[in-house]
């Protein structure tokens, strides 16, 4: 084969609890630093979420400063926002403890503060060049995996996403702390677990970049999160099942940084930018009727991906396990439910078709009248 890179984190600390040891953790990494720069949301911020990781900081004497105004699909203006406080702060490290928007943010913020490039010149693949602050990521949400991406993705204007992918964004220190994801609602646990499936199995199937690093982690991370997933969401507080998802969410994040998601995310951003509605559950409604038409261009993977989970060796055994799985754990599974009309969908189609930096990878070229198919399918 075509020779390739595998690039991922160097340092990932998983641990219950570890945040409380957080200062401990990352000692090598903050050196003589005493300035950190802490990036969340108030959501996250408010169910204390941040208080073990502050107090283990604040206990080793080091200056603590907290961003909590990331939103969802964070906007431009929030991101400069974080900057400017990060600036009059004298960030030296930059931490990002949430979701996949604060850890997007994070991200960007370590490498704003680190070099002189402007955010403008960062968009796009292998566009920004660093150097970056130190920076450490901490997911309170499995499913994401941004916490070993190099890609951070932001809003422009009303809907427009653009995405910063770059190896300088990978991060020096992941910590995974199932203690932290305990309390996640049902509907978040389902919606972002699925996502971090679509992760596994698109990266197992991108068409460029997929190699055999990535194949072992995304069917590692899949066959984790295929035995975690109704567990956590329908017992809350299982520990070992929120661990499992926590690190299959990481293993499938590791597959995707290299072998790039395809048309399931391209289709499900637009649900995201025009309706807002939640990444995770962007995804899990768009899987179904993906990966029906792209199986004329990738049923032996399917087939192998659903073999490994003890599935019908098929394209229909995988797509209806995940259905079966939606159901199970209660999440939406139609765009009606959403408050989509049929109205909406040639719109939805269009800008999905601008998402040509996802849609290269897709094991099967996507057409406009496909994608607008797709979205009917689930309507
Ligand atoms: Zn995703």
């Amino acid at each position: 084969m075509a020779a390739y890179d595998f690039r991922t984190v160097p340092h990932i600390h998983v641990g219950r609890g570890a945040t409380a040891q957080l200062s401990r953790v990352c000692a090598s990494l903050i050196g003589n630093a005493r300035r950190i720069f802490l990036v969340t949301d108030a959501g996250v911020r408010k169910l204390g979420l941040i208080d073990a990781a502050v107090e283990s900081l604040e206990a080793a004497e080091l200056d603590v400063h907290i961003f909590d105004q990331v939103v969802a699909d964070p906007p431009k203006d929030v991101v400069l926002m974080a900057e400017d406080q990060a600036r009059a702060f004298g960030a030296e490290i930059v931490i990002g403890l949430g979701g996949g928007s604060s850890m997007d943010t994070a991200k960007l913020i370590a490498l704003l503060l680190g070099s002189d490039q402007a955010l403008e010149d960062m968009y796009g693949v292998n566009n920004a060049t660093g150097p970056r602050l130190p920076l450490v990521l901490i997911p309170s949400t499995a499913g994401t995996g941004s916490e070993v991406t190099p890609i951070s993705v932001i809003t422009i204007g009303e809907s427009t996403k653009m995405g910063v992918n770059a190896p300088p964004l990978y991060a020096d220190i992941a910590v995974l702390d199932a203690e932290l994801t305990l309390g996640l609602p049902r509907a978040v646990t389902a919606a972002t677990g699925i996502d971090a499936m679509v992760h596994a199995i698109e990266g197992y199937t991108s068409r460029i970049e997929k190699n055999p690093i990535s194949d072992s982690l995304a069917l590692a991370g899949l066959r984790k999160l295929h035995g975690a997933i109704e567990r956590a969401c329908l017992v809350g507080d299982d520990v070992q099942a929120r661990e499992d998802m926590l690190t299959g969410a990481l293993l499938a994040g590791q597959a995707f940084a290299n072998a790039p998601v395809g048309a399931v995310h391209a289709l499900a951003y637009p649900l995201g930018g025009v309706f807002h509605i939640p990444h995770g559950l962007s995804n899990s409604l768009m899987l179904p009727p993906v990966l029906r038409y792209n199986a004329e261009a990738a049923e032996p993977l399917y087939a192998e991906l659903a073999s490994h989970l003890g599935l019908h060796a098929s394209t229909d055994g995988l797509v209806e396990e995940m259905e079966r799985i939606a159901d199970v754990v209660g999440i939406e599974t139609r765009l009606s439910q959403l408050g989509i009309s049929h109205n909406d969908l040639p719109r939805l189609a269009e800008e999905a078709m601008d998402v040509k930096r996802l849609l290269v990878n897709n094991p099967r070229d996507m057409t406009l009248d496909a994608a607008l198919a797709c979205y009917e399918a689930v309507l």
